[in-house]
């Protein structure tokens, strides 16, 4: 290997100085990058981080030999050049070596205004940033013929000393001033909340000064090519003559760049100049392989690049912009795939509240469902129902919602609850629904009677009243907030597109009704990987049938009641196999409680007791009859599928009857039948023989052939443990973490919303384990199924179905553990698309460099 000699105390940016992002920093490379580009940058000198950090643990700074790469009367500034940009860093300090004498000179050259313009300018800087005075004490200084007088004046009073005229002492004050703000407790905190590790380390930049001021044209601007915001091709920034720094962003009297009709530009004032600039830009886009906004300063008609940064942007502009840099060759497509964060396509599926206006925020809670949505508070399902009949889009406020809230969700533009965590009912709807939702906001009052929402500051909210849902934040927010379009383009599709063809593990969608399959299907999802049918009966005319089902006196009546549900089953899969083309998918047998299909009040008992033509006082006593202290441990899943068979067989034979008219219909599907709450292997001896036997059945009567494929739902921890002989009649498992977390930890998912906040913030769990896996506990239940099931059976399908499934943290731990495929709520799919090729793209990169490690060693 190359020995090098010791890193310099300080460097020239040249196109070949050893000059490292890690060592002298962000800024310091990307000069040196702009420099071999040919670009006029003025010349430059970088201090790498441990000259810095013995700055400012003491030592002196070679101030003299630094100016002297400037020449012989140095006009210097110097700029921060952290590791990363988003750290921060201290403000760049501006015309050191500016003292009387070169005052004089100044004056002469640029005339008495500008010299004293530069003069104040620096004194205050420098009292400010080094002798650490009060920045008030400048602010009634009236720029003008005096104000150069008393500002000098003012820094002898308040610091006892005459301004100091050396520029190597000035400079070596501020670089000392600069490296101590770097280690200071409040900017180790900014940038810790910012990610940055505890030893990140800063560089500086020393660079002579490009003038903004003097007789031909010159000033300074900042100018970009892309749009912050959307992320389109378009020039923004200004420019203000006669000036210094970033001025021209804040000043009234900047220059647009571009012809304007709003005023004159600075393409129209010196159009080679401009020409130059975009010249520069397309340099920089390709040869930083980014979008750069561009800092500048004109002398004289010269034109010089003090710096360039990254284009700060929104999530959908980030896209945007790395699909267009892959598309015009600059970066590959698998570059472009990990530019763009997993997490960050949640922004672009939907609404969002516009980052730049003003948010009124009245409550706060869990953020449930992302996105953010504009209504008139509803209190009720039913006034959500009148408002959407209405056209009026509608907020509805439940203390937490129940089964029969679903169509009032469905009526509503978001959802905000009191109660509940991120997998109680209310949040999984929502997230199926893609509509908003904010639960647990415990800090409101609700009085549903009265119809009044009391935030924690003591407003007051009643029905009609416009609120905004901020489901991304966790926040509801008093009146219309403003909103950014949702950005479902090209560019978001492409991006996907990629992906797809890099990630190794398969993603389908949890979806429950027509309108849920085909927003899988727009997010083009591998399939459906669990349909929970009991959401189909909820429809007026079902629950009627449903009801009669559960009041059935005799299986005589009970099988007229499912007789009735039959064709409704059976058109709802036909429906769903004809959306989904063929792909596969994954139906689950009723899961819930019977009795979440009764009303709960005495009016909905009474209307029932009416409906079903029998006595208030029996419909009453069977309903409390059906009650259960401990519902989700109760009589539901695969317990009801053996308690009351016949509910089973019905779906069984929907399904298989939807199965061969979809044949027939030039769809054919095999469909996955799956069983819930598992907790036993006769469980599922049971359901299989008359499963098969409904096969049989319909296959004989139809005279026609169909597969299926019939697996377990693995919720229950003595499933997972057991699932080495339950795999003996299941083609497949799926973990649902929802129940499996509930049931791991005895916590239910209704209730955890009250303690979740006070658990995470004292550290008792890392994360809400229904929103994050739990990988230590549940995790170590979903290897050992995995492990068990592919024992007895090693082409068994493994996949995950609870929310979780969504995660990227998830995605990661499912892949490593060999599952086939992830299902989440739909408007998760593409998050889960593209973190499974980051996951692909990031495994193939590290062993892609390990292998070049080896072959460097040898
Ligand atoms: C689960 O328990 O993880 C699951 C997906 O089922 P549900 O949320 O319907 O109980
Ligand atoms: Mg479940």
């Amino acid at each position: 290997m190359q020995k090098h000699d010791p890193i310099p105390e300080f460097i020239e940016v040249t196109p070949t100085a050893r000059i490292s992002e890690a060592v002298h920093g962000w800024k310091a490379k990307c000069l040196q990058r702009l420099v071999r580009l040919d670009l006029p940058v003025p010349k430059s000198v970088a201090l790498p981080s441990f000259t810095v950090r013995s700055i400012a643990a003491g030592h002196t700074a070679d101030a003299a030999g630094i100016l002297a790469c400037f020449g012989p009367s140095p006009l210097v500034s110097v700029r921060g050049s952290p590791a990363n940009l988003d750290w921060g860093g201290p403000a760049s300090v501006l015309n050191i070596g500016l003292n009387a004498d070169r005052h004089a000179r100044l004056a002469e050259t640029h005339g008495e205004t500008a010299a004293d313009a530069l003069y104040v300018r620096f004194v205050q800087a420098y009292a400010i940033h080094v002798a650490r005075l009060d920045p008030d004490l400048f602010e009634d200084i009236k720029p003008g013929p005096g104000a150069l007088a008393e500002v000098l004046r003012l820094y002898e009073v308040e610091t006892d000393e005459a301004f100091p005229q050396d520029p190597a002492r000035q400079l070596s004050e501020v670089l000392r001033s600069m490296s101590r703000a770097w280690e200071g407790t409040s900017a180790r905190l900014l940038r810790a909340a910012k990610g940055a590790p505890a030893d990140a380390a800063l560089g500086l930049v020393v660079q002579d000064m490009a003038q903004g001021f003097g007789q031909g044209l010159s000033g300074s601007g900042v100018i970009q090519f892309v749009d912050s915001v959307t992320g389109q091709a378009r020039v923004t920034g200004r420019y203000l003559n006669q000036s210094q720094g970033r001025a021209a962003l804040s000043a009234r009297e900047s220059l647009y760049l571009t012809k304007d009709a709003r005023g004159p530009s600075l393409e129209d004032v010196a159009p080679d100049i401009f020409a130059d600039l975009q010249r520069f830009g397309a340099i920089c886009r390709v040869g930083l392989r980014e979008e750069m906004q561009i800092e500048f300063t004109i002398e004289d008609g010269h034109l010089f690049v003090l710096d360039a940064v990254k284009v700060a942007r929104s999530a959908r502009a980030g896209l945007r912009i790395a699909v267009a840099l892959a598309e015009d060759g600059v970066i590959p497509k698998e570059e472009a795939v990990l530019r763009v964060e997993p997490r960050a396509l949640s922004e672009l599926l939907h609404h969002q509240v516009d980052p730049r206006g003003p948010r009124d925020v009245i409550a706060r809670g869990i953020a449930a469902s992302p996105g953010a949505a504009t209504g008139r508070l509803v209190f009720t399902s039913d006034a959500a129902q009148a408002s959407a009949a209405r056209g009026e889009p509608c907020i509805l406020v439940r203390k937490e919602t129940a089964p029969e809230d679903i169509r009032g969700m469905h009526s509503s533009v978001a959802v905000l609850t009191e109660r509940g965590g991120m997998t109680s009912h209310a949040a999984v709807i929502a997230r199926g629904l893609g509509v908003p939702c904010v639960v647990g906001a415990s800090d409101m009052r609700l009085d549903l009677r009265e119809r009044r929402l009391t935030a924690p500051d003591g407003r007051v909210f009643g029905e009609g009243d416009v609120l905004t849902i901020d489901g991304s934040k966790g926040e509801a927010m008093a009146g219309a907030a403003e909103m950014l379009p949702p950005a479902l383009d090209d560019s978001f599709r492409q991006l996907l597109n990629w992906a797809d063809t890099f990630r190794d593990i398969g993603v389908r969608a949890n979806a429950d009704t027509p309108a849920d399959a085909a927003t899988a299907r727009k997010f083009e999802a591998e399939g459906i990987g669990l349909c929970r049918t009991e959401h189909m009966f909820f429809d007026e005319d079902r629950l009627v049938a449903m009801r009669e089902m559960i009041f059935a006196d005799t299986p005589g009546d009970r099988a007229a009641a499912l007789a009735r549900l039959l064709p409704m089953q059976r058109a709802d899969f036909v429906q769903l196999f004809e959306i989904m083309e063929g792909k596969p998918v994954c139906i689950r047998l009723f899961d819930p409680p019977l009795h979440e299909f009764l009303p709960s009040g005495r009016e909905g008992l009474r209307d029932l007791a009416e409906a079903l033509d029998r006595p208030l006082s029996e419909v009453t006593r069977r309903a409390e009859a059906l009650s259960e202290v401990n519902p989700m441990l109760g009589m539901r899943g695969v317990r009801l599928g053996i308690v009351l068979p016949e509910i089973y067989d019905m779906q069984a034979q929907a399904i298989f009857e939807a199965t061969l008219e979809s044949a027939r219909r030039g769809a054919p599907v095999v469909p996955e039948v799956m069983i819930p709450l598992v907790s036993a292997r006769r469980e599922v001896e049971l359901v299989k023989a008359r499963i098969d036997a409904v096969a049989a059945m319909v296959r004989s009567r139809a005279k026609a052939e169909f597969d299926y494929k019939l697996g377990v739902m693995v919720e229950t921890p003595r499933a997972a443990l057991r699932a080495g002989e339950i795999a003996q009649h299941a083609a497949f498992l799926s973990f649902g973490t929802n129940d499996l977390t509930q049931m791991t930890y005895g916590l239910s998912r209704d209730d955890a919303g009250r303690f979740m906040n006070t658990y995470v913030q004292q550290g008792v769990f890392p994360e809400d384990p229904f929103h994050i896996l739990d990988v230590d506990g549940v995790g170590e239940l979903l290897l050992m199924g995995a492990e068990r099931g592919r024992e007895t059976r090693p082409d068994l399908t493994l996949s995950i179905c609870g929310e979780h499934g969504g995660n990227p943290e998830s995605i990661a731990f499912c892949r490593k553990a060999g599952f086939d495929y992830v299902s989440c709520s739909p408007y998760r799919v593409p998050m889960a698309r593209l973190a499974a090729a980051h996951l692909a793209l990031s495994e193939a990169k590290v062993s892609r460099d390990a292998f070049r490690n080896e072959e460097v060693k040898s």
